[in-house]
């Protein structure tokens, strides 16, 4: 097995970044757990040149970790999800229940959270029609109840592969390999939501769509794994730098590695990455990156 060769310089001594989004707390892996300890990540990750890190929960059992890991920590926010993975593999004797007590969190708490998502949809997970209106159905729904809140929305968008095309309806639109980005903009559409207001976060393409998004004001962030892997990379190469971020996705997403084994100071590969493809100095990226997360997400950093 030869390794791959990575033609991007290493992230520079003493670089600053923003992971704007990661999982930390989260579930162990089952398997292979080579992950430093929460306590560890947090603390690494400030140590590295981390100016702020937020953090995202995807279900009810994700949003009770990170409640309880951010009661005695500073520096650190969080994104409050409902990730269309949730949609479709919670169990049905628990999701109206679980459903019911997220919106009632995120009504009632707005000042305790940073955004709302990751929220989305995710056609490589649902493979029925069934499956894809249930998701497009709960997605509307979030928007619908959430749009007063006036809070930014994190994407997850993940548009189904050439091979994962739903049998039983194979001319419909959400095969299409741009489906779920055009399902997506509809919605947004709909209900009128400002593309400042929104980030797709590991922005995946196609990429003629990097460019447009980006002129449309929408903020892209990239993951940590564009650093060693060229498809995540080159779909923002047109994107402005203005309308980038970082993130690590963590745990998985790391820069050159398989497996859930990425932490949040790997942040500093996107920047990286970024810097690279647009030929200018990381030191560059790294502070249009941070403006950017400040003022998308609004933070207050002294
Ligand atoms: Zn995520």
């Amino acid at each position: 097995m030869s390794k791959k060769r990575i033609i991007i310089p290493e992230p520079e001594e003493g670089l600053k970044f923003i992971d704007v989004h990661c999982h930390l707390p989260f579930p162990r892996p089952k398997k292979n757990d080579k992950l430093p300890s929460d306590e560890e990540q947090y603390y690494n990750y400030f140590k590295d040149g981390g100016v702020f890190l937020i953090t995202s929960s995807i279900d009810m059992n994700t949003l009770k970790m990170i409640l309880r890991f951010l009661k005695d920590k500073d520096k650190i926010g969080f994104s409050c999800g409902w990730a269309p993975q949730t949609v479709t593999y919670t169990p049905k004797n628990k999701y109206d229940q679980e459903w019911k007590e997220w919106i009632d969190f995120i009504k009632e708490n707005p000042e305790r959270y940073l955004a709302i998502g990751e929220i989305g949809l995710d056609f490589h997970h649902a493979r029925t029609l069934d499956k894809r209106n249930k998701q497009v159905e709960v997605f509307k729904k979030i928007i619908e109840i959430t749009e007063d809140l006036q809070k930014p929305y994190i994407l997850h968008v993940r548009n189904a592969a050439e091979h994962e095309y739903d049998r039983d309806n194979p001319k419909h639109r959400y095969n299409k390999r741009d489906g779920v980005n055009q399902e997506i903009l509809k919605i947004l559409k709909i209900y009128n939501i400002d593309p400042k207001r929104v980030m797709w976060h590991c922005f995946s393409g196609p990429e003629q769509y990097g460019m447009n998004l980006s002129k449309q004001g929408f903020l892209l962030s990239v993951p940590s794994s564009a650093y060693g892997n060229n498809r995540w990379r080159k779909v923002t190469r047109n994107a402005s730098l203005d309308s980038l971020v970082t993130e690590t996705d963590s745990y998985y997403q790391h820069p050159f590695l398989r497996g859930p084994v990425n932490v949040p100071s790997n942040a500093k590969y996107a920047v990286a990455a970024i810097a690279y493809l647009h030929k200018v100095s990381q030191e560059l990226v790294s502070k249009k990156t941070i403006e950017n997360a400040i003022r998308f997400f609004g933070l207050e950093l002294e």
